[in-house]
């Protein structure tokens, strides 16, 4: 079996062979697999997803922090916030992923299992594929996503719980070496991230814990702690909070009772909890 290590580099080569002049041999039969996943993309992008009118504990979301999870159950407002640039930002993702699997079967490497369903303690999902028999998820980022990929800081910071995703499928699966094959959308390079054992969550206990914290009426511990800003006892939000929809909510205690309060940096918007000496930018009311 190829190794999953070898698979950016040997699709590397593959097309350079392109540019040195010679055909890429690609039959029209992976053509056609290819256009029917993306015909398949495409339907299920183009329908609004079910998701957001009934919360449930699913694969894909799993490995998120617990408290975001519990405010995400108690969400009235069922109407999706993605905008419109947002949602094409999602249909050439979905598209460009499967180009990215197109490339692996071309470079040689054996792509199975695509979109299989798979279950944990009653906890299912969809995993992307599995390459040379481990399972990969497939995800096309900005620079900044992708650096992250790439350079194995991943466990750092992963707002999006993909680690714990990885881990459910792996438990459905009795595999554990799987990873992430990532595009770099702006650059077109990929990488292949295959995190530590250690890093990935003990999936059967996270779930064991969270479906019970869901129903208890006060929410989970905070997901990530204040950090400070400046050494004069400013404490603002980590950007895992930054991100996150329910801030306002979590934090409605900051600030001595008054909640967030948020400035405007040339970088972007930032949270405060605590607010010792007042920020020398304009605050957003
Ligand atoms: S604001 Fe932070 S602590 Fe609160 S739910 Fe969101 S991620 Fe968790």
């Amino acid at each position: 079996m190829k190794k999953l290590e070898n698979v950016v580099p040997d699709i590397y080569s593959h097309l350079e062979d392109l540019s040195r002049g010679t055909a890429l041999p690609i039959s029209e039969e992976e053509i056609d697999k290819v256009v029917a996943n993306m015909k398949e993309s495409i339907m299920a992008w183009a329908s609004p997803s079910k998701r957001n009118r009934n919360f449930t504990v699913r694969m894909s979301n799993i490995g998120k922090p617990d408290r975001q999870l519990w405010f995400e159950k108690r969400d009235t407002d069922t109407a999706s916030d993605i905008d419109g640039a947002t949602q094409i930002k999602f249909l050439y993702g979905h598209l460009l992923e499967e180009v990215v699997l197109m490339l692996v079967r071309m470079a040689g490497h054996e792509v199975t299992d695509e979109q299989k369903e798979v279950s944990v303690d009653g906890i299912t999902g969809h995993m992307d594929s599995k390459i040379n028999g481990e399972v990969v998820d497939v995800k096309t980022a900005s620079r900044f996503a992708f650096n992250k990929f790439k350079e194995g800081r991943l466990a750092q910071d992963d707002p999006f719980g993909y680690l714990g995703q990885l881990a459910g499928y792996e438990k459905a699966e009795g595999t554990s070496n799987g990873g992430f094959l990532v595009l770099n959308k702006e650059s077109g390079e990929l990488c292949m991230h295959i995190p530590e054992d250690l890093d990935k969550p003990n999936i059967e206990s996270k779930i064991g814990k969270l479906i019970p914290a869901l129903d208890i009426d006060t929410p989970p511990e905070l997901c990530y702690s204040p950090i400070e800003d400046g050494k004069k006892g400013n404490m603002k939000l980590p950007k895992g909070c930054s991100w996150c929809k329910y801030k306002h909510q979590c934090h409605s205690d900051a600030n001595d009772g008054q909640g967030l309060r948020v400035f405007k940096y040339s970088k972007g918007l930032t949270y405060f909890t605590k607010v010792v000496v007042e920020p020398k930018v304009e605050e957003f009311l």
